[in-house]
């Protein structure tokens, strides 16, 4: 489609929205999951088009952001105490720790590598043997089953210096339990993720919190064309799972991608940022891969972590709050030296509303 086509076919759809959402005069409040979706709608300002009855908050969908403050204290102190080296992804770095960041960490002489597949890490590992290299474990259903094969591939190959350490998360029981709060009306289901897992997997938000959904791809009018189903539904009480991304996503999903984590790891509890231990959203290493498992091998005494009070993460990755309600924010708080992080993250709600602003 040429620039211009786009553009009408956007003033269209946010028309159409507008439209809709004027049979009712109430709020209707709608989450995007992904971090990518959030950079996505602030990017191309599209909530600048959005009638003033309907909002767009963020979810808990962006890895780095729903990582509690003690994964990466324990890592820093496997780093310190095992003279481990850290692969991970670049996001990861600069988040901030009680005792700093992995930046901190480098800076002090500790080993951080940054790593674009985890396969990356087997190479690592051979070249600095029998030195034990830590890969950060940290990513959604999207991400774990490249880290699952690389894991294949390392038991394959005999690599005895390769460990994880797991934080892994999955979407739908943090989903659960957004979809009960009455003041969200559906969600804007992520791309990535769905493209393994499934469209038909979200059944059960209708069926048990008769809350709509429409998965969505990237562009501008991708979002917004997923945005007027989801209003059209909630104003009709009709809720159902919309594709709106057939492109990349099929209903069942990738069976062969599951079926490799399958193989490596198992449902296990995960604790998340903003809305605590969420029991079966978390993946563990099973069978002969539970020898990857850092946490294990490298046991460390992680003091309990304490974030800044003032920092409003855990109500962001909820949408319960916008970043401009942080008195941090833009202050204390910037991409350079963040407190939390939603600041962080290239898929951070606080790093789109600084870069973008809040339309
Ligand atoms: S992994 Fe994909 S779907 Fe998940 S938050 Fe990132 S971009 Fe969105
Ligand atoms: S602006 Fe900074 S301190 Fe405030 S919520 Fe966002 S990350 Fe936390």
């Amino acid at each position: 489609m040429n620039p211009a086509d786009e553009s009408r076919t956007a003033k269209a759809l946010a028309q159409e929205i507008g439209e809709i959402c004027s049979k009712t005069s109430g709020p209707l409040r709608f989450m995007e999951v992904c971090g990518t979706h959030t950079m996505a709608v602030h990017a191309a300002g599209l909530k600048s088009l959005f009638p003033d009855n309907l909002f767009l908050v963020s979810g808990p969908g962006c890895p780095v952001c729903v990582t509690e403050k003690r994964f990466i204290d324990e890592a820093m102190l496997i780093g310190q105490q095992h003279d481990a080296c850290m692969a991970t992804f670049g996001d990861l770095v600069r988040v901030p720790g009680s005792f700093g960041s992995l930046a901190t960490f480098r800076s002090e002489g500790g080993t951080v590598r940054v790593v674009y597949s985890p396969m990356d890490a087997i190479d690592i590992a051979a070249a600095v043997s029998p030195r034990p290299v830590v890969f950060l474990g940290v990513g959604f259903e999207t991400t774990i089953p490249t880290i699952a094969a690389t894991l294949k591939t390392a038991l394959a190959r005999g690599t005895e210096n390769l460990f994880v350490l797991p934080a892994f998360k999955t979407i739908h029981p943090p989903l659960r339990i957004l979809a009960a709060k009455e003041d969200l009306h559906g969600f804007l289901l992520p791309g990535h993720v769905s493209a393994i897992i499934g469209s038909d997997s979200y059944e059960y938000l209708v069926r048990d919190f008769r809350k709509p959904g429409a998965v969505a791809g990237f562009e501008a009018l991708d979002i917004l064309l997923a945005l007027r189903d989801l209003v059209r539904m909630a104003v009709d009480k009709s809720p159902a799972i919309i594709n709106d991304y057939k492109r990349v996503v099929r209903s069942e999903g990738n069976p062969v991608a599951r079926a490799v984590v399958d193989e490596v790891f198992e449902v296990s509890d995960a604790s998340w940022r903003g809305l605590g231990l969420i029991p079966g959203s978390g993946l563990a290493l099973k069978g002969p891969y539970a020898r990857f498992d850092a946490a294990k091998s490298f046991p460390v005494e992680v003091p309990e972590a304490k974030d800044d009070p003032r920092c409003l993460c855990a109500a962001i990755l909820t949408g319960a709050k916008t970043p401009d309600r942080c008195g941090l924010f833009g202050k204390e708080c910037t991409p350079e030296d963040p407190v939390g992080p939603c600041m962080v993250s290239s898929e951070g709600t606080c790093a789109a509303y600084y870069k973008y602003g809040a339309a």
